[in-house]
């Protein structure tokens, strides 16, 4: 594997790994509480256009980008999956029903991350190699998880980000690709090391939260001052401003949720246009599919 080296092209850039977390609005962990999981089949579904969306968005750019992907929105939308699959980009896997690792048990975690790999590979006709934690739920606490990783047949994670959050993230983990078990690489979401300590870099609410000039001061600096390749996140609920608000969520929640979603498609323009991407299996595993 080759963690060490970051993959350049011709013109000298580092090529970056762009990766979309499919999962819809009403899967997200910060409204769990408010939204029985009973009730998924029965809420509106806007993923579908929100992923065409985001596909459109990488054509455009010709970029391509790795698509962790619940089993659960497999099994209902296998045409969508194909499409990913068709265009070009790595499916990948976001576990069945988007519980976090650690509030399962060893059992519960492998048998959901094998039954998500399963039906993908049956629906795309291709091989997983990745998964990626709902809510970077993998850390010290729970290390245990990257045996079931490695045992389920997956070739690396993307579950760890280095930050300090009140959700997640592990802030003295390693922020570059490693190996954590033989054969099995864990490919952490980008930070910088700045004032003795990570800021997020990679996505997720602060892309939204920060101006865009600033998130790309941080990439750039990831690939001129680390020298090593950026692992960015987006979700598809975070390209649509006019998706149903879950009303009962606390003030934080919502703030977090719904904050600048009107500015994420063109955000995701400029970043595309600014570096280059492709999918996590090229860039870290050397892949050539
Ligand atoms: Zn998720």
């Amino acid at each position: 594997m080759s963690a060490q080296s970051a993959p350049v092209r011709r013109d000298g850039a580092v090529v970056n790994a762009m990766t979309i977390d499919v999962e819809d609005y009403f899967q997200v962990s910060a409204f769990a509480p408010y939204i029985d999981r009973a009730r998924w089949d029965s809420m509106p579904c806007r993923v579908e256009a929100n992923v065409d969306r985001i596909l459109g968005l990488l054509d455009d750019a010709g970029a391509r980008a790795t698509f962790f992907t619940l089993g659960w929105l497999a099994e209902r939308y296998p045409v969508l999956v194909r499409r990913i699959a068709d265009a070009g980009h790595e499916l990948a896997s976001h576990g069945y029903g988007h519980l976090r690792a650690t509030e399962q048990g060893l059992d519960e975690f492998l048998t959901d991350i094998k039954l998500a790999k399963a039906i993908l590979e049956d629906v795309s006709s291709r091989q997983v190699s990745g998964y990626r934690a709902p809510s970077f739920s993998v850390g010290p606490k729970n290390a245990w998880a990257f045996d079931c990783i490695a045992d389920a047949g997956y070739r690396y994670s993307s579950s760890i980000y280095p930050i300090r959050h009140d959700h997640y993230g592990v802030p003295d983990a390693p922020r570059f690709a490693h190996e954590v078990r033989p054969g099995l690489l864990e490919v952490p979401v980008a930070t910088i090391r700045l004032l003795a300590r990570n800021w997020p870099a990679g996505g997720g609410g602060y892309f939204r939260l920060m101006p865009y000039s600033l998130s790309r001061w941080f990439l750039e600096r990831v690939n001129a001052v680390d020298g090593k390749p950026a692992t960015f996140y987006l979700h598809p609920w975070e390209f649509d401003p006019e998706q149903p608000r879950v009303a009962q969520a606390n003030a934080k929640a919502r703030f977090r949720h719904y904050l600048n979603l009107s500015r994420t498609g063109d955000r995701m323009r400029r970043l595309l246009a600014d570096f280059r991407w492709d999918r996590i299996d090229r860039v870290y595993l050397g892949a050539v599919a």
